[in-house]
């Protein structure tokens, strides 16, 4: 499997060097990276942004951030603002270029004329349904709209008249003029420009036609000097259009940009479409795109998923010539590999029951140095006294076999502190235990005389008078998957009621008061967890970014 990834991992690069070996490209590589604005961007995205940018940064060339605003309805600059700040964060820079497809508004414009010049572009007034009636099928060729032998005169005009905003939305079209009995449907005839009577983000209401994304795409890459468009394997049926109007329009073969596809990325668990994400955010399902249950990036990042740990799942995951579905404990993987060199321990505890030690002075508080992390010098001091909090399920009255944890009459020890021994148990009339009254070994933290003494459990804990009060937001999958492990086609359907539980009354230790939004820690014997923005002076908040049992390491061995 390895080999077979890393082999996969380079098809783009290897087709990339094949070129350079026969000479094209010889002032260098340039890609670029193509989001329409009409959404935030999601996982799949970082995908083609770490190629993208991945491939500039192996070859020593560029990558330019480019909009496909050619979409006027559905666009928006709250996505133009959002999709920057996600790519900047995963690590990328365009530089100075940032473009827009609406910026080669007037140039695509002049393209359209030059084709209609060439005799390759006509007007056609045909509707919407009726063009799509007359396309054929896979097995039967199209028939050819009676509007296709206009003269090129006359279709310089109606081009001309439909850019004046003379007609209205859906009476004419600019159609290519290539073949109504190619055997791929997206040559007969495809259409090039639609009228729109709709203001557009960036251009107002300057224009009233629009290119289609077939058109502008190839063009603007064109014009942008991108020698490899990369994209994913929907448009490999659009290539012979991609290279139809480059050649058509004279651009040189040697030089002109190329499409190569590549599998997009498919997610257990997780919806990826921008459609689909806006269903979830307008529908209420979600507190909003980067609710952190979403595979956006603006939700990972808020959950806490470091960008490294992103590129790093992009990186192993490679790149494919044929759709297929990555396991997203894969993905977690990444990320726990990440936090587990990264993140700094601390203590919470997230359903506490207090402990009182009947042996410690009263009024008495000390302060015991604790590791920051295993592997690094960070030191600080969690202090201790006569009452703590432990984890209520780290007690059990009546013990299943091999429970490692506190029972009555056995010992634990607290971690960077003492062994303690569970002497009674206190309760309220209805029952549940309110208390646990222990003793303590006064030997037995670091340097004392039973330091050494092994009992079989370790606990976390917080101390009762200084522990901060916070809220933890515990994560489960959005979905629950279908029978092939994917997204269903109904996938609101398939929601998970239980993917967000939100614990008001956790305690964590005091050393978190100043941990700012996006901190990440790990919480000894709970999993991974991230400083939310909605964190105020009085309250901590914290989103549990991933457990820290690793489901994929099993996986992978199998
Ligand atoms: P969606 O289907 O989620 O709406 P899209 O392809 O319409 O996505 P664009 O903004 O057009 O979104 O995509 C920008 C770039 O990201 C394109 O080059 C597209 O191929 C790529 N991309 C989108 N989704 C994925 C994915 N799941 N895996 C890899 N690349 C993707
Ligand atoms: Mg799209």
């Amino acid at each position: 499997m390895a080999e077979k990834e890393t082999l996969a991992a380079n098809f783009i690069e290897n087709a990339i060097r094949e070129d350079q070996k026969e000479g094209r490209y010889a002032e260098g590589i340039h890609t670029r990276f193509p989001p329409e604005p009409n959404g935030y961007l999601h996982i799949g995205h970082a995908k083609s942004i770490c190629l993208n940018f991945g491939l500039a940064r192996r070859f020593a060339g560029l990558c330019n951030l480019r909009f496909d605003d050619t979409n006027p309805t559905k666009e928006d600059t709250e996505y133009v603002d959002s999709i920057q700040e996600d790519v900047r964060w995963l690590g990328f820079s365009w530089d100075d270029r940032r473009f827009y497809a609406s910026d080669y508004f007037p140039r695509l414009y002049a393209y359209a004329v030059e084709l209609i010049r060439r005799g390759k572009a006509f007007v056609c007034d045909l509707t919407a349904d009726e063009i799509r009636k007359t396309r054929g099928t896979l097995t039967e060729p199209g028939t050819e709209s009676p509007y296709r032998n206009r003269s090129v005169e006359e279709n310089l005009d109606l081009f001309g008249r439909m850019k004046a905003g003379e007609f209205p939305d859906g009476s004419h079209v600019l159609r290519a003029k290539i073949d109504m009995a190619s055997p791929n449907i997206n040559m007969r005839d495809p259409v090039l420009y639609r009228i729109a009577h709709a203001d557009h983000h960036r251009t107002g209401n300057e224009w009233c036609i629009y290119p289609m994304y077939d058109f502008a795409h190839p063009l603007s890459d064109a014009i942008e000097g991108i020698t490899h468009s990369i994209c994913t394997l929907e448009f490999e049926d659009h290539r012979p259009l991609y290279d139809w109007l480059l050649e058509s329009l004279g651009f040189d073969a040697a030089t002109r940009p190329r499409q190569i596809e590549f599998a997009r990325l498919n997610l257990t668990n997780t919806v990826m479409s921008k459609r689909m994400l806006r269903q979830l955010v307008e529908g209420g399902h979600v507190s909003g795109w980067d609710d952190p249950r979403m595979p956006t990036i603006s939700g990972l990042r808020r959950r806490g998923y470091p960008a490294a740990a992103i590129r790093d799942f992009c990186e192993r995951i490679g790149v494919a010539k044929s759709n297929s579905l990555v396991d997203v404990a894969m993905l977690e993987h990444c990320v726990r590999e990440n936090l587990n060199e990264t993140a700094d321990r601390a203590m919470a505890v997230l359903d506490p029951v207090k402990v009182v030690l009947t042996n410690y002075p009263e009024g008495q508080t000390e302060y015991l140095e604790a590791e920051n992390h295993p592997n690094r010098d960070g030191r600080r001091y969690v202090p201790f006294s006569r009452e703590l909090y432990i984890e209520r399920e780290d007690f059990a009255e009546v013990p299943p076999k091999k429970f490692f944890r506190l029972k009555p009459g056995g010992e634990v020890r607290l971690k960077h502190a003492y062994i303690i021994r569970c002497d009674e148990v206190v309760k309220d009339a209805a029952g549940n235990i309110t208390e646990l009254r222990c003793s303590y070994d006064p030997e037995s933290k670091s340097g004392g005389a039973t330091a050494g003494r092994k009992v079989k459990g370790t606990l976390h804990w917080v101390e009762a008078q200084t522990a901060l009060p916070a809220e933890v937001r515990l994560y489960d999958y959005l979905l629950r998957t279908g029978d092939n492990g994917s997204a269903p086609e109904d996938f609101l359907t398939a929601l998970n009621p239980d993917s967000l539980q939100v614990i008001t009354k956790a305690l964590v230790e005091p050393s978190l008061r100043w941990a700012g939004p996006g901190s990440r820690y790990q919480f000894l014997r709970k999993g991974y967890f991230c400083v939310d923005k909605d964190t105020t002076p009085e309250r901590l908040v914290f989103n549990e970014i991933v457990g820290l049992r690793d489901t994929w390491a099993k996986v992978a061995k199998e």
